[in-house]
């Protein structure tokens, strides 16, 4: 495929708003595409070049893109700054100062798909001190050969800030329309081999190839993930479930194959390097040729501690053995996805606990199994008292569906009152907090956009407010008197009092008293509530207000 009509189809995409519009557009394309182009057009099509459990990363900040932007448009690297923060997107800006430039230029090469993924590719592996130069140059080739409208979505991958409203449910639709398979195997494929690049190639080869897919180690697949709920709303099913702690933690999956032993935060990050300590109790507890599911707690004198303790664990590169010599982790298993060659996620959640017993001579979960009510709830209290964050009460017959934020795993947990929203923007200090930023604004997911829901100057320590600003500051891709826009990567969680209908944010709702938790470091974007939880929740309290 010609890179020029990838990006003409983007911008195409982008104008559309219907749904089974986009999904008949891209069905067409996805049946005309060659064997090789298939999976790489999948993957980009989303913005992301990569599989996401293969860890390869681009690391391209705005910064990097501003100096090779700068190099080819032949522009001082103030003026596209300049540039980019008046036309507020970073493709559409890049757009701009190409197509000034094309005016004067003879010769363009004209570039295909490969040729693309090949540069991303070639980025991705590029390490060390000379990576940011070597990188540069790579972008600067690239967008030598580029036009204008190409320069555009070249932009937005490097950025990862690619949102052409296509999202993975319409991709997977098209997929099963121009391939002629059921889109629901389409996403049972890519829910096991978490790659819907792989996924289009078999979904070409028929149904039973489909159906064929099957885990295997370190290929991690997406953690199964919980909803809020109440344990009477959990027992109106009749049925009896199982109630284990929810501990205040870090997820991770872990795989052991061949003696081979690794470990994978909940954003897929392979931790094995920065958990030696938690890596070596599971090789003891486990057998070869296994993926477990659980949390890994931090204790102290045999309590929990908060659970950033273990995130900063997952980032520490430096100095691991005293660090984990100065706390004891302790991991906690909950599910076993795979073992001896079989893969499990299919079995009902009582058959898998059972073979975890089995297998697993340490760390298994407790769990009660219970349809009391009174019961469940004196769990709860005794969880909460010795210090983890509630329960979690999950369905038996239940399947592992990785990925998926279903009804059958629900916590219960006494602060329902918290959002985890995206920091879109922030705004800077005043007096002793002038030289960072002092106050943020936060967005909620609705589809592939982020609409603004609040602001949040409250609950800050100054330690925190300055990695904030260290944090941020290079992310900043728009200036608007005092405010400044992020290319969008953390996601806050916030406290609040009230949710309120308010025309003063574009969402049509606002938060009362909006206050400071914590950075969730572990959540990507895809985990921020959305619109729609929002309004769930107004809905919710109003109901309960008024009966
Ligand atoms: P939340 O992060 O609030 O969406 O809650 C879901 C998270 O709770 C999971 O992703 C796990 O990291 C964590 N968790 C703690 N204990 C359990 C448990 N027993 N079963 C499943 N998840 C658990």
């Amino acid at each position: 495929m010609i890179f020029l009509e990838f990006a003409e189809l983007c911008s195409r995409l982008e104008k559309i708003s219907g749904r089974l519009e986009t999904i008949s557009i891209l069905a067409e394309t996805i049946s005309s595409l060659s064997e090789d182009d298939l999976p790489h057009f999948c993957r980009l099509i989303l913005g992301k070049p990569f599989p996401e459990w293969s860890g390869k990363k681009l690391g391209v900040g705005p910064n990097l893109l501003y100096e090779a932007v700068a190099y080819v448009t032949g522009r001082k690297r103030e003026e596209v700054i300049d540039r980019l923060s008046r036309v507020g997107d970073a493709g559409a800006a890049v757009e701009e100062l190409l197509s000034q430039k094309s005016q004067t230029s003879f010769f363009t090469v004209e570039l295909t798909l490969a040729d693309i993924m090949a540069a991303l590719i070639e980025i991705s592996g590029m390490e060390g001190g000379r990576s940011q130069k070597e990188k540069v140059r790579v972008i600067q080739r690239i967008l030598s050969s580029a036009s204008p409208l190409e320069g555009h979505y070249i932009t937005a991958i490097l950025l990862e800030d690619f949102r052409i409203g296509v999202g993975e449910g319409n991709l997977r639709d098209a997929i099963a329309q121009a391939l002629s398979v059921d889109p629901g195997l389409v996403e049972y494929a890519n829910q096991v081999r978490n790659d819907i690049g792989e996924v289009a190639v078999l979904a070409r080869k028929g149904e039973e190839a489909l159906r064929q897919v099957r885990l295997v180690p370190f290929h991690p697949v997406r953690m199964m993930l919980a909803r809020q709920g109440t344990i009477s709303g959990v027992l109106e099913e009749g049925d009896p479930v199982a109630v284990e702690y929810k501990y205040d933690g870090a997820r991770f999956q872990f795989h052991k194959q061949n003696k081979t032993c690794r470990m994978y935060s909940r954003r897929l990050e392979e931790v094995t390097s920065a958990m030696p300590d938690v890596v070596a109790l599971l090789d003891e507890a486990l057998p070869d040729d296994i993926i477990v599911d659980g949390e890994v707690i931090a204790v102290q004198n045999g309590h929990p501690m908060p659970f950033q303790t273990v995130l900063r664990r997952f980032r520490r590169k430096h100095n691991i053995a005293e660090a984990a010599d100065a706390i004891t982790m302790i991991p906690n298993l909950f599910d076993i996805l795979y073992y001896h060659q079989e893969m499990l996620i299919d079995l009902p959640f009582r058959e898998r606990r059972n073979i975890l017993t089995q297998v697993a001579s340490k760390y298994v979960t407790p769990q009660l199994i219970s349809d009391d009510e009174t019961e469940i709830e004196a769990y709860y209290h005794t969880a909460l008292d010795a210090g983890h964050e509630g329960v979690m009460l999950k369905v038996l017959g239940s399947r592992y569906t990785p990925g998926v934020r279903g009804k059958d795993w629900v916590k219960i947990k006494p602060e329902a009152d918290t959002l985890d929203l995206v920091v879109t923007g922030a705004e800077w200090g005043e007096g002793k907090r002038a030289h960072v930023f002092g106050s943020f604004l936060l967005s909620v997911r609705d589809d592939d956009r982020l609409v603004p829901i609040s602001r949040v100057a409250t609950g800050f320590s100054d330690e925190q407010l300055s990695w904030l600003f260290d944090t941020l500051k290079d992310d900043v891709i728009r200036k608007e008197g005092k405010m400044v826009f992020f290319l969008s990567r953390l996601v806050f969680e916030i406290g609040y009092s009230e949710i309120q209908k308010s025309p003063n944010y574009e969402g049509g709702y606002a938060l009362r008293f909006p206050r400071f938790i914590e950075v969730r470091e572990d959540k990507d974007l895809k985990e921020a509530n959305t619109a729609e939880d929002v309004e769930e929740r107004y809905i919710q309290t109003h109901r309960s207000l008024n009966s």
